[in-house]
């Protein structure tokens, strides 16, 4: 049997008395870091061996755990933090684990995004996991360009360095202000969290450095949000005003109207179109 068991995000008081008693039982606990996950482990005096299991390790790892499942030997999977599977190992090895027809179970345990989400006053009805976004520029810019028409509340996690870029680049793209807000350090001592808006955490963050961890929980677009956001149709309803006898500076304006979008931005749009 394989155990996907959920650890603690911060507060040590969160692991649970069934993850606890099933990590006490196991013969083998998988973690990314042995060394970070033994700490969690040693007060429990379990009797499983710590074997490492990480993002750089997995192929080679792999074929011994799937090894030990087939000897009947029960093994657990965690990550440093969280539910393993969430932006952590575990996927593949629980996929791997069905292939070969071993039973899964999940020990349920806190997890930054439901934690962030259920927190933030913005709609859990229906929402989407995004993870960490992509690095490389190009495909991070088509990625935004996406998420701005994303009806749905998203959730984001982001390294504390880059967590002021990343609000500038949600806000270009967002084509302005939105609801927002960034869960900081939950469940530690100095939990926090802020917002409600992207430029509400900006100014915080301009002025306070962003240290810790971090999850934004972004409100979706509005149905008009989404439309005239989109650049394609805003650029597409310009050339229509222009193709109609106006001057390219008056179509801008009367899209920046309708739009909320400011005149200039939408200016540079028509002109950046008509170099390419
Ligand atoms: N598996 C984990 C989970 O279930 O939440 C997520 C692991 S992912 C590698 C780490 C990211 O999760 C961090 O960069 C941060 O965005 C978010 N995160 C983890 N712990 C957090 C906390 N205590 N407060 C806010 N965000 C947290």
């Amino acid at each position: 049997m394989l155990y996907v068991v959920g650890t603690p995000i911060g507060h040590l008081g969160d692991l649970s008395p069934r993850a606890k008693e099933l990590l006490r039982n196991v013969s083998v606990i998988a973690c990314e870091d042995t060394r970070h996950s033994g700490k969690l482990i040693k007060p429990l005096k379990s009797n499983g061996k710590l074997i490492s299991f990480h993002k750089h390790n997995i192929q080679s790892k792999l074929p011994k755990l799937l090894a030990l499942l087939e000897q009947k030997k029960s093994i657990a999977i965690i990550s440093d933090a969280g539910l393993p599977g969430i932006s952590d190992p575990g996927e593949d090895l629980v996929k791997a684990a069905r292939d070969e027809g071993h039973e899964v179970i999940c020990i349920p345990g806190p997890c930054a995004a439901t934690t962030a989400l259920v927190s933030s006053g913005l709609p859990s009805g229906r929402f989407c996991f995004e993870g960490f976004l992509p690095t490389k520029e190009k495909e991070r810019k088509e990625y935004l360009k996406n998420l701005a028409k994303e009806e749905r509340t998203i959730i984001i996690y982001e390294a504390p360095h880059r967590l002021i870029k990343l609000l500038k680049e949600l806000k270009k793209s967002c084509g302005g202000d939105r609801p927002l807000q960034v869960a900081r350090e939950l469940t530690k001592r100095h939990e926090q969290q802020i917002g409600s808006t992207i430029d509400a955490a900006l100014e915080h963050f301009l002025k306070i450095k962003p240290l810790g961890e971090c999850t934004l929980v972004l409100g979706g677009a509005t149905a008009i949000d989404a439309e005239f956001k989109d650049e394609d149709y805003l650029l597409a309803e310009i050339k229509l005003l222009i193709e109609k006898g106006s001057s390219a500076s008056d179509a801008a304006s009367k899209i920046a109207e309708i739009s909320g979008m400011p005149k200039k931005s939408l200016y540079n749009l028509f002109h950046r179109s008509i170099k390419k």
